[in-house]
């Protein structure tokens, strides 16, 4: 088999790798049907996060069941499944509360851009469908194993509810699912800060009522404006750096809720301004687990279509491609047909 590993910065390589086995009585192997690159894998294609040594890469997946260990009991071999980027054996204290991407038995998965994958915990990570799915259904289905259910949680998160006036810091794929969550939670108004004419198209057709193109003092105020001067009710974070933090608790009313889903880089809060900032602050990794059958359900059923945040298609063996593109932010977000 041939899988994705990164060398270093801009160093992608498409090479030789073994074949996933099982190791353990309660893994699964899946043939995959579709994979893809996520916006957080940039942060060590970038060299911002610093790798040891050459790392297989990928963590969003979803496909055919081909082979289970002995010890899984609902997972079958010929299922069409998906998972999260999280394992969870979905039955300790933390997964029964609804925080299964911090399960006691969690691995981070890693080897998801790959024909073939090792899935751990198979019984808790995987959630099955009744029939294999039709195949235009496969980017969206794939959206929910990451990119989609961290954007639901985000929205989840910072208790987007009917009614609410809702902000999204960041126009990258999580932040534009995060704009179509909000809408699927009933928010009134959906605020997006984004300056790049083809993310606001998609953020505009995902349910984005408002577009904030100013940033920094600029775009709290602007975001004050729109807001009756006091804010808004529910804001999601969706990037992970210092300034789209602040961004978010400065845009935020005090008594209002900010999420936190980019994955921080460098991110330091001043305990007096969160104090005075007055808000709520919930975030962490997506407990993906939680929403999936829900977010399956609801692409079954075609009342959401997240796959349409993949705007670039390739044969897996043009991951590197893949990458360049979602660096040079010509793509939004790169599927992979393995
Ligand atoms: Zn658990």
């Amino acid at each position: 088999m041939q899988g994705t590993m990164l060398y270093g910065p801009r160093d992608i390589r498409f090479e030789d790798r073994p074949e996933p086995k099982i190791t353990k009585p309660t893994d699964a192997i899946l043939r995959l049907s579709a994979t893809c690159i996520c916006g957080s894998d940039l942060w060590s294609y970038r060299g911002i996060q610093s790798i040891a040594q050459p790392t297989p890469m990928g963590h969003e997946y979803c496909g055919v069941v081909e082979e289970v260990g002995r010890e899984v009991r609902n997972i079958k071999p010929g299922q069409f499944v998906v998972g999260s980027f999280a394992t969870s054996d979905n039955t300790c204290a933390i997964c029964r509360d609804g925080y299964q991407s911090s399960c006691v038995q969690r691995e981070f998965m890693s080897t998801a851009q790959a024909p073939c994958l090792r899935v751990p915990s198979a019984d808790g990570t995987l959630v099955a469908t009744k029939d294999l799915p039709p195949r235009e259904l496969l980017p969206s289905l794939l959206a929910t194993s990451d990119v989609l259910g961290t954007g639901w949680f985000a929205a989840d998160a910072a208790n987007v509810k009917p009614g609410k006036t809702v902000l999204v810091v960041g126009d990258g794929a999580v932040g534009l699912l995060g704009i179509l969550s909000a809408k699927q939670m009933g928010a009134e108004r959906i605020i997006i800060m984004s300056r790049r004419a083809s993310r606001q198209k998609l953020a505009r057709e995902f349910g984005a009522t408002d577009i904030v193109t100013e940033r920094g003092d600029e775009g709290v105020a602007r975001i004050k404006e729109l807001t009756k001067g006091i804010g808004a009710d529910s804001v999601l974070e969706c990037v992970g750096t210092q300034e789209s933090m602040m961004q978010a608790i400065q845009s935020t009313r005090p008594g209002g809720y900010v999420s936190h889903v980019g994955v921080p880089h460098g991110v330091e809060l001043n305990g007096e301004q969160l104090f005075f900032a007055h808000v709520h602050l919930h975030g962490g990794p997506a407990p993906v687990r939680r929403y999936l059958p829900e977010l399956i359900q609801l692409v079954l059923n075609e009342k959401i279509n997240p796959g349409k945040v993949f705007d670039l298609t390739l044969p897996i063996d043009q991951v590197a491609e893949g990458y360049r593109a979602m660096d040079e932010r010509r793509a939004i977000k790169t599927l992979l047909r393995p």
